[in-house]
């Protein structure tokens, strides 16, 4: 049995997992120890006797690569890339500017430096989350036995207490399968410039067909605070194969405001978080479409 508290420091996946199953809820996996450290100090997670790092574990440590064949692309991204590497690397600024965009709105340069773009992404609210919704991005797992995919997507509708190691970031850029877009934005509103926590987190991709005005594989994700984000299926169907106008505008309003379901906490309420989700997705949707059409 073992029972020193200490920091552990396995140097591969299977020796991690182990510990992990040993120690059970007298451990957690720590990364940059950033969420960790901001749980611990506001007392709303205790910490752990046994801290198991992830620093030594090659997989979690792989360098952001694209990998597959030509039309089966993905950018790969080892789960302990830091924040500060990932808007420093030229693969991912080509390929997923709009994660780039994600990663620099998270606080200040010290904790970027720190923190990783899984423990972001373990911390359920993190601000990367919907730039990943939005790209479709997959989550590898480690679950003691083998290596598993899961959608980003559908992680979150279920993330329970995690035992699993995230391992991976997986982002598909094949441009045959409708993963391409020709629009991508992000904008996080906090209290302030920067180094705030969000209030309201937006992501979208698309394509807009500028001689018709159409939209199509439009993807819209909402965050920010301590909501888990989600993606906005009907907000899309309301936009995908319609025409720019500013009937489609005030449907989107609408429409986010019936599936984006914030609370209320000590930065703002409800239902002002609802408005501005709505209105930072109509007004990217009026840069995209409103220079070609006049709104009538
Ligand atoms: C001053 C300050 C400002 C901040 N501002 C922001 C902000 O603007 N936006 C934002 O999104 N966040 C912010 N954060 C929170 C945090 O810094 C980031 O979310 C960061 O990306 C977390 O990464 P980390 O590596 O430090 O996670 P850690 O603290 O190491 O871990 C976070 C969680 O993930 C688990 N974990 C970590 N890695 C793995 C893995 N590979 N497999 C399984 N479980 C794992 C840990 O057990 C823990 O539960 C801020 C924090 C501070 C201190």
């Amino acid at each position: 049995m073992i029972t020193n508290e200490k920091v552990w420091r396995p140097d591969n996946l299977h020796d991690a997992w182990i510990l992990s199953s040993k120690l059970s809820d007298q451990c957690c996996f720590v990364s940059g120890g950033t969420w960790l450290r901001t749980q611990w100090e506001a007392g709303t997670k205790e910490m752990a006797p046994h801290l198991i790092s992830l620093d030594k574990v090659p997989e979690v440590k792989e360098d952001i690569s694209l990998k597959g064949q030509l039309g089966q692309e993905e950018v790969v991204i080892g789960a302990s890339t830091t924040l500060a590497e990932m808007i420093t690397n030229p693969t991912l600024n080509e390929k997923a500017p709009v994660l780039v965009k994600a990663c620099k709105n998270i606080a200040g340069p010290s904790i970027r430096n720190q923190g990783t773009i899984g423990g972001n992404i373990l911390s359920c609210v993190g601000d990367a989350i919907p730039a990943l919704i939005v790209l479709n991005a997959k989550l590898m797992w480690f679950n003691g036995d083998e290596l598993v995919y899961q959608s980003i997507e559908e992680w979150l509708l279920n993330q329970d207490e995690v035992r699993d190691i995230l391992v991976s970031i997986h982002i598909p850029t094949d441009k045959s399968k409708g993963e391409h877009y020709e629009f991508a934005f992000y904008t996080k509103v906090g209290r302030r410039e920067s180094f705030i926590p969000s209030l309201v987190t937006v992501a979208g991709t698309g394509c807009y067909r500028k001689g018709e005005g159409i939209f199509s594989h439009v993807s819209l994700s909402v965050g920010g605070g301590n909501v888990v984000p989600i993606r906005l299926p009907n907000t899309e169907v309301k936009i995908i194969n319609n025409e720019y106008s500013s009937e489609l505008l005030y449907n989107v309003l609408r429409q986010v405001q019936q599936d984006y379901k914030p609370i209320d906490d000590a930065f703002g309420s409800a239902a002002y978080k609802r408005k501005v989700a709505g209105n930072l997705i109509v007004s990217e949707l009026y840069r995209i479409g409103g220079s070609n059409h006049a709104l009538e």
